[in-house]
């Protein structure tokens, strides 16, 4: 891959998304950045993001759950499954 600085790339216009410096980045990895956010484009920093955005989306699933079914908890819905049925009086 070429080295082009951040700086270089800006100037080739909004078609130039990358940049490259050859230098690892804090997981020790050589890949290109982002111009826009400086944001790495290595595996490990991919990998991150991914899971951090899927955890994400399941958190914001939870909570509008949450909002529209106030008092259904997992856990509630666990205690009322395991719950011994009581003895039904005859
Ligand atoms: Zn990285």
């Amino acid at each position: 891959m070429e080295i082009i600085s951040r700086k270089e790339a800006r100037a080739a216009g909004p078609g130039r998304r990358y940049y490259f410096t050859g230098k690892p980045c804090n997981r020790g990895l050589v890949a290109r950045r982002l111009v826009s956010d400086k944001r790495c484009q290595c595996e490990a920093h991919r990998a991150y993001r991914n899971t951090r955005a899927k955890q994400v989306a399941r958190d914001k699933a939870e909570e509008k759950r949450r909002r529209e079914h106030p008092g259904h908890s997992a856990a509630m819905n666990r205690s009322k499954h395991n719950r011994i049925q009581p003895e039904v009086c005859v």
